[in-house]
């Protein structure tokens, strides 16, 4: 019995319970919860009754666990010794700010304030801070501009490796829009493609809802995967199973049966589209038996999709991440959308909608770059992602950390991330960091990264602050569930404060009231009209159209088309041709596969994805947190029951996967729900917290820096050669 809970008279007093409605704050996904709070402290969470996202997933569940695990960083902490003996004393905010500071304009007087960067990564994802610290141009980043102003371009972030070809670069090449004017209405479709995507592991997992309920009407869900996906099993959705990176192949192949079948949309492809002839003479090679020669889907199943989707009266696309990480990468990604419009279902019904221009949203507070400042790292080489995204290029990042290339970069902060298990040749960029002059990590919990650190700065949960969450058509106050734990800061805050000590704090907000108001600015919408709607207030929309490039509707001038330099839907692609690339959505060969790589295929006969998201974890977050790790305690492998067999490998027994570039333990998962020949391994491990196997399973040991999608930049992590091996 607790002791707090028993009275002077000797009874024993209730614990106080109450519920509040609230957002989730393991995750930016701002799921709609009622939060149970015992004694103030949160007790659990159940999903919120009418909520636009009224779900609360596996790792919402396990709020509690995350916000007060003792592994929480509470306070500001200064290294004592040498890197990466894990030494640090605790600082006053105070001290840690004039640390900061001081180092900060010492670099800059050395090396030139581009000589800093800033580097994001998921944790990082709160919409506040997000809109608030944006880098002026893009139509959204989760980089930070707080730098601008000190004269350094170089923001950037997990955007350098994810996202931003599938939601940025391809649909701007294509349709000249990007992810956050696009939807998918899979409430209308009769069929889904899921595709390079797992809703069911998804933060939030909604699409797994709608999928059931399309299911429900008779709709039809098709998952393309290596893998029998958890979406596909718990769909018990049909499953096309394909070889890993080759995805741009089956597109392409799916458009040679539109074409030579004569099922595209005639009109469109007429009246919209550039490059369509180019496209026909491409993929005529394409034949479905070639097709099912490079992919491993059968070419009657290439043929029979196709049909359906030209059949479909909407057709929506599922993708995500799956087909970034291949040597075709955003071509890859331009083939599916290609095919999904000149089958008729672009800004249609069931298909992918595209937003009125002109509706009703939260105002961002843009920072334009510094003038005069050296171009920003990586913006010559990846010209396209420097485009969508204004910010560097942290791929370029370790070479300029460790070679002066194009220019020396000497400090960091990295702010909601873990780089060394993020990025390919973890050990370059554990060199990396160690050879920095300043290394500032922000976060919740110590990273693989805080063992280089200078000075560990600690961030709330997104249950201790005040901010705001958006959903179509609604915003949100996120409200303060509890008071931010020992000294942690909301991350919103502790950049305002670097910007007022920079000397340049009016820039910013320096109150989470503040930075709400900031973004309720012209919506008509006052803070005390939302903080007095628990359930939110409606951002008014215009009623939905459909295929606005016949009217008008998307360009600013007014004129029927798209925002491309044709004004078409450029199947070849201006923009990229302009800089040098194909101009048509061309399939590339995994660089390293069994195809463009026979003699290293005959030594590492598998091929290796990793990346795939599970419910337990995400990413390298929450393997300290017990009730989740204990959902899987040790990072998988998985791998066909045939391709175990040959090698002796039962269910659970430990295994090595080798590669090139190393060797790293796992746990063999031997299933038929994998293609046979790829192996999927979990990332994420490699971390300082949980269990001793997930702290030794770095994935990305194995894979490799110089292998990557040349459009993007994103590393190829999807179709890299390896074997797996008994552990000895
Ligand atoms: S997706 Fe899960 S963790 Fe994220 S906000 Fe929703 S319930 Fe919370």
């Amino acid at each position: 019995m607790d002791l707090d809970t028993v009275s002077r008279t000797g009874t024993v007093a209730p614990h106080e319970e109450r519920v509040v409605a609230g957002l989730c704050g393991v995750c930016a996904a701002g799921c709609g919860v009622e939060i149970v709070l015992e004694d103030g402290r949160i007790k659990r969470l159940r999903p919120r009754p009418g909520h636009p996202r009224g779900i609360v997933c596996t790792r919402g569940t396990r709020a509690p666990e995350v916000v007060y695990s003792p592994d929480r960083l509470l306070y500001p902490q200064l290294r004592v010794g040498r890197r990466r003996a894990g030494r640090f004393e605790r600082v006053s905010w105070d001290e840690a700010y004039a640390f900061l500071v001081e180092r900060l304009q010492t670099i800059a007087a050395e090396h030139g304030p581009e000589a800093l960067a800033v580097y994001t990564g998921r944790g990082n994802f709160e919409l506040g801070l997000n809109d608030t610290f944006a880098p002026a141009g893009p139509t959204e980043s989760s980089a930070n501009a707080v730098l601008f102003p000190f004269g350094s371009p170089n923001t950037t972030g997990v955007g350098s490796l994810c996202f931003v070809s599938y939601g940025m670069i391809a649909p701007r090449a294509c349709f000249g829009e990007e992810y956050r004017n696009l939807s998918e209405d899979v409430d209308h479709a009769d069929l889904v493609l899921v595709w390079g995507a797992n809703p069911a592991t998804a933060s939030p997992p909604e699409n797994l809802v709608r999928l059931k309920h399309l299911q429900a009407r008779g709709g039809r869900v098709i998952v393309i995967d290596p893998r029998r996906s958890e979406t596909a099993r718990a769909l018990r959705a049909e499953w096309v199973g394909i070889r890993p990176g080759t995805d741009g192949a089956l597109a392409i192949g799916m458009l040679h049966v539109l074409i030579a079948e004569g099922r595209c949309d005639r009109r469109f492809v007429e009246e919209f589209t550039h490059g369509f002839e180019e496209l026909a003479a491409y993929a005529a090679d394409f034949t479905p038996e070639r097709v099912e020669a490079i992919t491993g889907v059968p070419a009657e199943t290439v043929r029979e999709v196709a049909r359906a989707v030209a059949a479909a009266s909407g057709c929506s696309l599922l993708m995500y991440t799956g087909l970034e990480y291949s040597n075709s990468g955003v071509q890859a990604i331009r083939a599916a959308l290609t095919l999904q419009a000149l089958a008729g279902h672009l800004d249609a019904p069931g298909g992918k909608l595209i937003g009125a221009p002109d509706r009703l949203r939260l105002h961002r507070h843009v920072t334009s770059p510094p003038d005069g400042a050296r171009p920003a790292i990586g913006s010559a080489e990846f010209p396209l992602f420097h485009e969508v995204r204004r910010e560097a290029h942290a791929a370029l990042l370790p070479r300029a950390i460790l070679d002066g290339e194009p220019y020396p970069v000497r400090g960091m902060i990295v702010s909601g991330t873990s780089i060394l298990t993020a990025w390919p040749e973890s050990s370059r960029w554990r060199h990396a960091l160690e050879a920095l002059d300043l290394l500032v990590v922000v976060n919740r919990f110590p990273t693989a990264d805080a063992a280089s650190a200078d000075l560990l700065l600690p961030a709330t949960t997104m249950f201790e602050i005040e901010s705001y969450q958006e959903y179509h058509g609604h915003v949100e106050l996120r409200r303060r569930v509890v008071e931010p734990l020992g000294e942690a800061r909301n991350d919103y805050l502790i950049f305002a404060e670097l910007a007022a000590r920079l000397g340049y704090g009016e820039r910013w907000p320096q109150t989470e009231r503040g930075l709400v108001e900031l973004a309720l600015e012209g919506t008509g919408i006052t803070y005390e009209e939302l903080a007095a709607s628990p359930d939110g207030v409606e951002l008014p929309q215009p009623a939905p159209t459909y295929r606005k490039y016949e009217t008008g509707g998307l360009r600013p001038d007014g004129r029927p088309g798209f925002n491309t330099p044709t004004g078409r839907f450029e199947i070849a692609s201006e923009w990229l041709r302009g800089h040098g690339y194909e101009p048509l959505p061309v399939y590339t060969e995994p660089a390293e596969g069994p195809i463009a790589a026979p003699e290293l295929a005959r030594r590492f006969p598998l091929v290796l994805t990793s990346g795939a998201r599970t419910k337990a974890d995400f990413r390298s977050q929450h393997h300290n947190i017990p009730s989740l790790v204990a959902l899987q305690p040790s990072p998988l492998a998985h791998l066909h029951v045939a391709d175990a067999a040959a090698r002796g490998i039962g269910d659970g027994d430990e295994v090595d996967l080798v590669t090139p570039r190393g060797r790293v333990r796992f746990r063999a998962h031997v299933t038929e729900d994998i293609v046979r020949g790829a192996v999927e391994a979990n990332m994420g491990g490699g971390g300082p917290l949980g269990t001793p196997a997930w702290r030794a399973a770095n994935v990305n040991e194995l894979t490799d820096a110089g292998n990557y999608d040349a459009l993007s930049g994103f590393p190829v992590f999807k179709a890299l050669l390896c074997e797996v091996e008994p552990a000895v």
